[in-house]
């Protein structure tokens, strides 16, 4: 049976922007939205940590929960089809239609909506017992893939680059951070031996920094916040911006996590982080399903 260790690697593509070029930072993008049509974006590495600890403990599936637009459970529901798994999906707010919940019921997903409230209790000690006594043989996955699994199962990007001729030797990471863990997963792997960059979607008082120190320690990494006033906010001069970035680079974004992160990583780079010459690795973190939630 297939597993997520047989999905290709992800390109690295070399790409011109001309606020970066101005500065002299080189960019080079990590494609994860390009490794598989449907197991897309960082997600899968994540979810194959807790796919690896699952199958160690006998469970035949993985649980998990998210928003009506989740990139998270869309990829977990597309992987269970692929990899002949069980998946169930806790769904915030009341029933409704979506491109990805359409998805997510012809992939095979068990759906269950929380409501609001219902969906506000994820936080709580007890909240997984009723789950579990109900699926006994499914490993629940934390929201977005985080914790400590997720993490581990991201250690594995940095082989898509150290092996690739194209750039030996890159400066430093630069990707956007939901929960964090992604980025936990490459301060890891890269032991200090090259600095990530973080931009964040969510505000800096939601608790992520905290969860990235708790994961990867005080070091090898810098936050940045990307969230303009807030998760989810969206607004006319970040669509233009993700319009000209997509134009010059040649590849479709989204606004939520990976428009942000470009558009605080030329923040940084206009407030003189990086210094010319600077090679920057920047992660393409997927997320083009989400993308159908918009009229772009
Ligand atoms: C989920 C997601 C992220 C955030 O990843 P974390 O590991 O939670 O930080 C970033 N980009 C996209 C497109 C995502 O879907």
């Amino acid at each position: 049976m297939a597993d997520f260790a047989d999905l290709p690697r992800a390109p690295l593509q070399r790409v011109s922007l001309d606020w970066a070029r101005a500065a002299g930072v080189e960019l080079a993008v990590l494609r994860l939205d390009q490794v598989d049509p449907l197991i897309s974006g960082n997600k899968s590495y994540k979810l194959a940590g807790y796919w690896q600890q699952a199958k160690r403990i006998g469970a035949r599936g993985l649980i998990s929960l998210g928003g009506a637009h989740s990139n998270h459970l869309h990829a977990l529901a597309a992987a269970g089809q692929r990899f002949g798994f069980s998946t169930v999906g806790l769904l915030r707010g009341e029933p409704h239609e979506t491109p990805t919940v359409s998805d997510l019921q012809a992939f095979g997903m068990q759906l269950h909506w929380l409501g609001y409230s219902g969906y506000r209790a994820r936080h709580r000690a007890d909240f997984w017992s009723p789950w579990q006594a109900h699926y006994p043989q499914l490993l629940p996955v934390p929201e977005g893939g985080g914790g400590l699994l997720g993490a581990q199962g991201c250690e594995t990007l940095i082989s898509h680059v150290r092996d690739q001729p194209l750039w030996p030797d890159y400066h430093g990471w630069w990707l956007a951070c939901g929960t964090g863990t992604t980025l936990a997963g490459l301060v890891q792997a890269e032991a200090g031996a090259h600095p990530v960059y973080g931009a964040l979607a969510v505000p800096m008082d939601h608790g992520v920094p905290e969860q990235v120190a708790a994961l990867a320690g005080p070091n090898g990494y810098e936050l940045f916040d990307a969230s303009r006033g807030g998760f989810g906010k969206v607004d006319d001069a970040l669509l233009a911006f993700m319009a000209d970035c997509e134009q010059q680079m040649g590849m479709l974004l989204e606004p939520l996590y990976t428009a942000k992160a470009l558009w605080a990583l030329r923040e940084a780079v206009r407030e003189g982080w990086f210094a010319a010459g600077t090679r920057l690795i920047y992660v393409h973190t997927g997320g083009l399903q989400g993308r159908r939630g918009f009229s772009l």
